[in-house]
């Protein structure tokens, strides 16, 4: 088996990683302290091709697959995880869903103002009262008319605020299991009814928008459902596959950017009159935190080739994510241990990375959620 990226996706990662040190590295500690989504960077995002990754070019789209959105993921969170979520959920959420389910006209619509980042994506599954049993949402969509009616709230939405537009999931149909009656709509920021307002305040990824939406008689027409009417459950899982993958790739990125801070001060810091990388407990350290990582990194390589492939992949995304986001929890802990107190102040930016990386292991499913899926497909094979 080759291990080097094809060429295209080696130029992908380069690019993104020179560009993630000049524009981003920097700024990140200090729009983290600010919890401020920095919308200054969003037009040298979509020049960069990142706010379409996997968008056809006849939408303005970078036209590229599932392993390239993996790659630019994943260089994002070596600096910041925060960054590399807003493209995570851009990518492969909100634009995804429109991309796989949506008509040419709302792809004309939304796709194109996606790319350039006049628009950014949001999406909306999760409620206060519903989270890994998503489809016991209560949010509800009623026809009236040519119209629907949405009523209800979400919880925990990436670019509530900051998005152009949001794709939300709602009941439509209480007569029938869950699963069976739900469809997704697009609503646009200004929808009248439609509150974006209240914004979370985080653990982590905190200069990343997590908001609260409500909405009260939110009026959109049917050209504006996405998808099919009921469909949209299962629609929203095969969403949900490739999302996790990008997930998967944001834990590798932040482990993989904590380990580099990790090796780079063992080998400054001094102790007992030596560095502290001389000390075999440190590098043991060091070499479980890279072996985890390799694992991680081939397991999210197999999830996006064969996302590409069209086989299913459905149990490769859950274990990719599964194991990328506890390993890389422990690498980023391990990293900020080797920079003891240190580590622990924000003059470092290891402890941002451990804060980041938590969500890894919650977003997308949680890992118990992965292993529920894990063993499912066990069982059942
Ligand atoms: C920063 C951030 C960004 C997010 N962005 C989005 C977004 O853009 N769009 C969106 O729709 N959602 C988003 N989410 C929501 C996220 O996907 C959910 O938080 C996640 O799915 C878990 O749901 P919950 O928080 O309701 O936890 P719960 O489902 O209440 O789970 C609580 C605990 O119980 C465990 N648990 C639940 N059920 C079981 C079971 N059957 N067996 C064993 N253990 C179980 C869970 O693993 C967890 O440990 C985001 C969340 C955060 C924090």
């Amino acid at each position: 088996m080759n291990f080097e990226l094809p060429e295209q996706h080696r130029i992908l990662r380069d690019t993104v990683r020179e560009f993630c040190e000049r524009e981003v590295k920097p700024h990140a500690r200090q729009w983290d302290a600010e919890e401020r989504f920095p919308s200054e960077l969003v037009p040298k995002l979509a020049e960069l091709g990142l706010l379409g990754i996997r968008i056809p070019e006849q939408y303005g789209g970078a036209e590229m697959d599932t392993l390239a959105y993996a790659i630019a993921v994943e260089e994002c969170a070596r600096v910041d995880g925060s960054l590399s979520l807003t493209i995570a959920s851009h990518n492969g959420l909100g634009t995804s869903h429109i991309l796989s389910f949506g008509n040419e006209e709302q792809k004309q619509r939304y796709l194109t103002k996606a790319v350039t980042g006049e628009w950014l994506a949001a999406w909306a599954l999760t409620e206060p009262g519903s989270g890994s049993d998503s489809a016991g949402m209560q949010t509800t969509a009623v026809k009236d008319g040519d119209d629907w009616v949405i009523n209800g709230s979400k919880m925990f939405i990436t670019q509530g605020s900051v998005g152009g537009f949001c794709v939300v999931l709602a009941r439509t149909n209480r007569d029938v299991p869950a699963q069976r009656g739900i469809t997704a709509f697009i609503v646009e920021q200004g929808t009248p009814g439609f509150d974006s307002s209240k914004k979370l305040e985080k653990y982590g990824c905190r200069s990343s928008d997590t908001v609260e939406l409500t909405f009260e008689n939110v009026r959109v027409p049917d050209s504006q459902r996405l998808g099919e009417i009921d469909r949209g459950f299962y629609d929203t899982m095969s969403i949900l596959d490739r999302g996790r993958v990008s997930i998967a790739a944001m834990a590798l990125g932040l482990g993989r950017g904590a380990l580099k801070m990790a090796v780079d001060y063992a080998k400054e810091r001094e102790q007992f009159g030596r560095p502290i990388a001389n000390f075999q407990a440190i590098q043991w350290m060091l070499a479980d935190a890279r072996v985890g990582l390799d694992a991680a990194e081939l397991l999210v390589r197999r999830a996006a080739i064969m996302a590409d492939s069209g086989e299913p992949y459905s149990q490769e995304a859950s274990i990719a994510k599964l194991y990328a986001s506890e390993v890389a929890t422990r690498v980023c802990n391990d990293s900020l241990q080797i920079h003891g107190g240190y580590g622990y102040t924000r003059e470092f930016d290891v402890e941002r990375h451990l804060r980041d990386v938590k969500i890894c292991e919650i977003g997308e499913g949680t890992s118990q959620v992965q292993r529920m899926v894990i063993a499912k497909h066990l069982l059942r094979d």
